[in-house]
């Protein structure tokens, strides 16, 4: 294969040498601040949940001076707070053989062979201290008979690795970083501001200097002088309108700082969930997910029979299609996230869906309940069939689930180095904001790990290397920089209430949404890919002519919280359909119909694309810069990645 040299811009800092040890000698050699100088600092974090709140109580009970910012009312009430499966972490307690090396092998893999080793190694290592965290914090895990934490299995893994509180996991750990982070607030080291939004990014001589937010109440523009800026403000999935994302969570942090400097790295690579509720009409707005964690003990099946209207109870045995089971035997029900999303897709497309849409499979717990009792369901997932009942009026007890594949999380997202800074100095990004370790598809259970990872244990070493070298004079929030930042993000909130059109933001909303489905959804190809960008940029041409924006600045005004990031994610859209389009291949949950093996499944071309793809803003409706990280595997060799 022919090596790629990286684009001077991409110096990743990854260390080299053996795997085993190269975080341990990178922290050795990482620069130190002495600890009363540490309160001279001040940090800005931008979002609370868990990459947030963790990387807030770290970097306080360190020393450091944090503000924290966050759009809802409490930092309590971040999209983490959704999280039900669980967090992997190589633990091994249940003695099946998994390890450090295990876990690392399996997310390299289930990432179809586009992440940093070094980075994934790390995370591995890491897991087992963020449990270990958790738990000191009070964390309520589930536990075993005997008073061990208990552990289950998710996608991808053939060992049982998975740490859950019920199906409530991300709202417990969120509890525990959330405490951790008050002790801090009482200590007068965090400062608290709720109902903020950051909608610029100020640079003073090239450097992350403070951030303008939106006080959400008043409407009051806001400057904030930092030494550093942490964002952690989660994913960019909301762009396709229909998702299992908190309504709020969007991508105008990293989009705005992208506009600033900061690369974009694989925005094509977004996850698409295979056990959701299945849309039920046109005016619904929110998807909710099944948790992952639902199929070890669900079966998934469709009718064998084309058309199949009977209901679930009178299909006999025989003419069942466990398909999963069937196609993925070792993995079976198991299988990782975007094999059985495609999956579920080319059974519909076969008319062999179920429901009234036919846009659906069941999740069938009869087998299960037969041989281990109700009570045993009832205490695994009794939430989640709670929440299920309450949104389909069906009782999954009784009749197998209804679920279809969803948007669910991105992998892509800003560029760190291994240090978790961008390209623009003095800004990282942490938790599910940054493109690292998932590759093109994530595992489950490993996004709360990527995120207390990057809060607990990476960004407290790491943020000193840069501020005990970075020059940082004292900058005021009056001084030009701010002023021309804070009149830019001013001028943009004004221009959008002038439009006063005759078309809502939902409406606009909803196109790109579907767009983005149709033709940068679970199957891609050049064909609509081109459409796609086109479309979206007549869309974008619209909306900037027509859309209706009621109310004003000087107030509580959602709708134009709401423009803001749709006229944020118009433009990432098409960011997204340009990534796909230039990634000629198949690999994880980007999946181009051009390149497939016989049998259907994702043809990569590591020749050509064994590499992070990241993107340089480059001006108003200029053609963005591609640059290129390669990604080398010294430890686990890429292959045609089965799980059959
Ligand atoms: C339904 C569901 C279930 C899931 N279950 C699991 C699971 O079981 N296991 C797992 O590993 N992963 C799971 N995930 C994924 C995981 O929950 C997320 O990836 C993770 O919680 C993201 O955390 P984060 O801290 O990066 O961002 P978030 O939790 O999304 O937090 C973002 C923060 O940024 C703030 N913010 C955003 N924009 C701005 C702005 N412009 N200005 C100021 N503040 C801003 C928000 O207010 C919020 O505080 C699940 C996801 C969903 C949707």
């Amino acid at each position: 294969m022919t090596t790629l040299a990286a684009s001077p811009k991409l110096i990743s800092k990854a260390p080299s040498g053996p795997i085993e040890s190269r975080w341990t000698r990178h922290v050795d050699a990482l620069k130190l601040i002495n600890p009363t100088n540490k309160r001279k600092f001040t940090i800005l974090v931008v979002g609370t949940g868990l990459a947030g709140a963790s990387a807030a109580a770290s970097l306080a009970e360190l020393g450091y001076h944090v503000k924290t910012f966050c759009l809802q009312d409490s930092p309590r009430r971040a999209h983490s707070i959704a999280a039900q499966g669980g967090i992997n972490a190589a633990k091994n307690y249940r003695n099946d053989g998994d390890s450090v090396w295990r876990l690392f092998y399996d997310t390299i893999k289930g990432g179809d062979f586009r992440a940093r080793e070094a980075n994934v190694y790390r995370l591995a290592e890491l897991s087992v201290h963020i449990i270990d965290q958790c738990v000191a914090q009070g964390v309520p895990f589930a536990r075993e008979y005997g008073g061990l934490l208990d552990n289950r299995s998710f996608g991808g893994a053939q060992v049982s690795r998975t740490f859950y509180a019920r199906g409530q996991t991300g709202q417990q750990l969120l509890l525990g970083a959330y405490s951790a982070m008050m002790r801090q607030v009482e200590a007068g080291r965090v400062e608290l501001y709720p109902r903020r939004e950051m909608l610029d990014l100020v640079l003073i001589h090239n450097q992350a200097r403070g951030i303008i937010c939106r006080n959400l109440v008043t409407g009051q523009l806001e400057a904030y002088v930092g030494d550093a800026v942490v964002l952690c403000t989660g994913g960019y999935g909301n762009a396709y309108f229909l998702a299992t994302y908190a309504k709020n969570s969007n991508a105008t942090a990293i989009w705005r700082c992208y506009k600033r400097g900061a690369l974009f790295a694989d925005p094509c690579f977004t996850q698409i969930h295979p056990t959701c509720i299945p849309v039920t009409g046109d005016y619904q707005s929110k998807l909710t997910l099944m948790s992952e964690s639902l199929r070890n003990d669900g079966r998934v099946w469709v009718p064998k029979k084309k058309g199949d209207t009977r209901p679930p109870n009178e299909i006999p045995e025989d003419e069942r299609d466990y398909y999963l089971e069937r196609k993925y035997p070792g993995y079976g029900n198991l299988a990782p996230r975007d094999i059985s999303s495609r999956a579920a897709k080319a059974v519909c497309d076969e008319r062999r869906g179920v429901g009234a849409s036919g846009k659906a499979v069941y999740l069938d717990f009869s087998d299960t309940i037969r041989e281990k009792g109700l009570d045993y369901i009832k205490e695994q997932y009794g939430n989640l069939f709670e929440m299920y009942q309450h949104i389909t009026a069906e009782d999954p007890y009784r009749v197998p689930m209804r679920i279809y594949p969803a948007v669910h999380y991105t992998m892509g997202g800003l560029w760190v180095d291994y240090n978790l800074m961008s390209t623009i100095p003095g800004l990282f990004v942490l938790g599910e904001a940054n493109f690292s370790d998932h590759g093109a598809n994530r595992l489950g259970a490993s996004a709360l790990m990527q995120g207390l990872a990057d809060g607990y244990f990476i960004i407290p070493y790491t943020i000193g290397d840069y501020l005990a070298d970075a020059s940082l004079p004292k900058v005021k929030p009056d001084q030009r920089e701010f002023r021309e930042t804070q009149a830019e993000v001013e001028a943009k909130l004004k221009r959008l209430l002038a439009i006063q059109g005759d078309k809502t933001l939902l409406e606009f909303h909803r196109e790109l949404g579907l767009l983005l489905w149709d033709y940068v959804g679970m199957a891609r190809n050049a064909q609509g890919l081109q459409q796609a960008i086109e479309k979206i940029r007549h869309l974008r041409q619209e909306f900037w002519q027509n859309v209706k924006i009621p109310g004003s600045n000087d107030m509580l005004n959602k709708s134009l919280e709401m423009a803001g990031r749709v006229a944020d994610f118009l433009e990432l859209g098409e960011l997204m359909a340009l990534d796909a389009l230039q990634r000629e291949e198949s690999c994880g949950a980007h999946f181009r119909e051009e390149y497939q093996t016989p049998d259907g499944e994702a043809l990569r071309n590591d020749e050509r694309f064994s590499h992070v793809a990241a993107w340089e803003y480059a001006g108003e409706d200029q053609p963005p810069e591609l640059h290129k990280e390669p990604l080398v595997f010294e430890f686990v060799k890429p292959t045609v990645r089965s799980y059959k």
